[in-house]
């Protein structure tokens, strides 16, 4: 079982290297490939076009990939800590960082892997038709990480045993461990001046995946069908959660004066995390209120009727 939680994290590091390579290059094209005007102007006069990095959605695909991967990055050192410490740590350490990677392994798995694939399918967006091409790269990118999301245990798989195993079998205990850790760093991180604004999303993100295991595991006694047809959405929530947890330690790092990077990087994190916690987060919501509506409309259409 060692052996295949190191495997399946590093499934999910594979699933991040691509994000991480296409985002590489998709930025460098956007600074070079020309194409309309900036809404707010045109920024290169002399040229016949603006770069593309001006555009507002390329911003979008560009920033998106961007904060996937930070904090992706981050919870893959997570995790590996974990898995690090359930085998050399001693004691308490040891018990703790066991549940830890319990719990935390088939997000490792299937989270990076799907948000990978998401992410080298932007970088391949922003190239437009040459993303589509062999020439540039993008596309064999784009055809090497979707393995990732089916073996070493498909991505659905992976959410089934997170919900079904790691969650409900066990009454959310290591779910509790993981969410008493991330409030004590929210107590301790509010009195650093300008973390409000990556706080309270977290302590949302926290309280609603907390009422939301609540609600799936009291629905099990009624419907059979409830923890498959939570899975792939629960398993998204916890994804975002975490990210969200990554993102305020690497704000609290730059905040309070520790980070060692300069200026130019601090102003980038605090950036990407805003742009994590406004436009990426609330994906939570959407997940949980399809969540809460229940397997019914997902099991009610006759078999025959999949035609
Ligand atoms: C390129 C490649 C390399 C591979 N390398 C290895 C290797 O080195 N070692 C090895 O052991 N295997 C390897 N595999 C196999 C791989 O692990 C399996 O293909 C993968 O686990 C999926 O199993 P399956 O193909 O039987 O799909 P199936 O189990 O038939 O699944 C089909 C679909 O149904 C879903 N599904 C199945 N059961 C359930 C359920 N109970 N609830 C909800 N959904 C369900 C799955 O999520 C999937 O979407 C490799 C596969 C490929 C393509």
């Amino acid at each position: 079982f060692t052996m295949m939680n190191y495997e399946r994290l590093s499934v999910g590091i594979q699933g991040l290297s691509a994000a991480q390579t296409a985002y590489q290059w998709s930025c460098e094209y956007a600074r070079e490939r020309l194409q309309s005007r900036a809404p707010t102007g045109p920024t290169n006069p002399n040229g016949a076009a603006d770069p593309i990095i001006v555009h507002p959605d390329v911003r979008r695909m560009l920033l998106t990939q961007k904060a996937l991967v930070e904090a992706g990055r981050a919870f893959a050192v997570y995790v590996g800590k974990q898995l690090d410490l359930s085998k050399f740590g001693e004691g308490e350490d040891k018990v703790r960082a066991a549940g830890m990677v319990e719990l935390l392994t088939p997000i490792a798995k299937a989270f990076l892997t799907d948000k990978g694939f998401e992410g080298t399918v932007l970088g391949q967006q922003c190239y437009g038709g040459h993303g589509y091409v062999r020439e540039w790269g993008m596309e064999q990118l784009v055809r090497d990480v979707r393995i990732a999301q089916i073996y070493e245990g498909t991505n659905g798989i992976q959410a089934m045993d997170l919900m079904g195993r790691k969650v409900a079998a066990n009454g959310a205990k290591n779910l509790s461990v993981l969410l008493d850790e991330i409030r004590a760093f929210c107590a301790d991180a509010a009195s650093v001046a300008g973390m409000d604004e990556f706080l309270a999303p977290l302590n949302d993100a926290v309280d609603n995946l907390e009422s939301l295991t609540r609600f799936v595991m009291e629905s099990v006694a009624n419907d059979p069908n409830a923890i498959g047809a939570a899975a792939n959405d629960y398993l998204h929530v916890m994804g975002f959660t975490l990210y969200s947890y990554m993102w305020a330690m690497q704000c609290r790092t730059v905040l309070s004066g520790e980070s060692q990077q300069g200026e130019d990087f601090n102003k980038a994190k605090l950036q990407t995390a805003r742009f994590f916690v406004q436009r990426l987060l609330p994906q939570t919501q959407a997940l949980s209120a399809a969540i809460r509506s229940g397997s019914d409309a997902m099991m009610d259409l006759a078999e025959e009727a999949f035609a």
